[in-house]
């Protein structure tokens, strides 16, 4: 399934046609898209289907596909190719931080940068989780995840490096810093969910561009390393890490400027398209 954030109902996208998730099962499922989240609800959203109603999904405006997450678990240094770019070594366990939800922002939204100069993008696989878990065996660790989604783990550099102590949560969670969507896909949908093509571009230029199966932590092994210590709810978010390519590993080091577009992608799922402003949030 294909679960979206339609003008803040939760809808599947069927042949490209929205389907109003409340309205088709009676009111059973409720509008509100955290709903759609949660495993529980999938059996029956898996019987809908597009009807003559029903109206194309270019029509409207998307938001989030998971627009109020629990907690927003982000992973650092999730691939080879990142890790060597940064003369890492390669982590033998996951290293973790935090995206406070309130920084989450729909697909096609602005991202304000105030008058911060060393904002940077980080494009990422985000997982959903539809099932509490403690203690998950990575091989059951797929059972818990309702749909992956495309992630733009914005972050302000400066922040994030700022002597004497490193502040990577505050500097990835400004609000606006976690576009995310444009829609959610169940992992049923992807034939190689382990091994998929993820790309950024800066107004059209690439940088980033890897495979998911570069990670130097699968997604079972990064759900089974975190839910021995921390319990997973439906709702979560896992942004998985991000490739080689961040302007703050360019030489020189290349920031985003003001109008900026940031388009991040990824197979099977889609892109998100986000400009970039110099200037607060209205
Ligand atoms: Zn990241």
């Amino acid at each position: 399934m294909r679960i979206a954030n339609v003008e803040g109902r939760g809808s599947l996208i069927i042949d490209g046609q929205v389907v109003d998730v409340e309205s088709a099962t009676a009111g059973a499922i409720t509008s509100d898209p955290m709903e759609l989240v949660d495993l529980r609800n999938h059996p029956q959203m898996a019987k809908l289907r597009a009807t003559e109603e029903c109206r194309d999904v270019g029509d409207f405006k998307l938001g989030p596909p998971v627009p109020r997450p629990g907690k927003v678990i982000a992973i650092a240094l999730n691939y080879r190719s990142h890790a060597e770019e940064a003369n890492k070594p390669i982590p033998t366990e996951p290293h973790v931080m935090v995206k406070f939800s309130t920084c989450i922002t729909g697909p096609y939204d602005d991202v304000f940068m105030h008058d911060l100069e060393m904002v940077d993008y980080e494009v990422e696989l985000v997982l959903a989780v539809g099932r509490r878990g403690v203690r998950i065996p990575s091989y059951s660790a797929w059972e818990h995840v309702s749909g992956l989604t495309i992630g733009n783990d914005v972050s302000d550099r400066n922040e994030q490096f700022r002597p004497p102590i490193r502040q990577f949560s505050m500097a990835k969670s400004y609000d606006g810093f976690g576009p995310i969507g444009p829609i959610l896909v169940t992992p049923d949908e992807l034939q190689e969910r382990d091994d998929l093509e993820i790309s950024l571009e800066v107004d059209g230029e690439l940088r980033q561009h890897a495979r998911t199966s570069d990670f130097i932590f699968p997604v079972p092994v990064l759900i089974e390393w975190l839910s021995k210590y921390v319990t997973l709810e439906v709702g979560d978010l896992i942004f998985t890490g991000t490739t080689g390519g961040v302007g703050d590993s360019m030489d020189p080091p290349t920031y985003l400027r003001h109008n900026q577009i940031v388009e991040a992608s990824i197979e099977g799922i889609g892109s998100i398209r986000n400009r970039f402003i110099a200037g607060d949030r209205p």
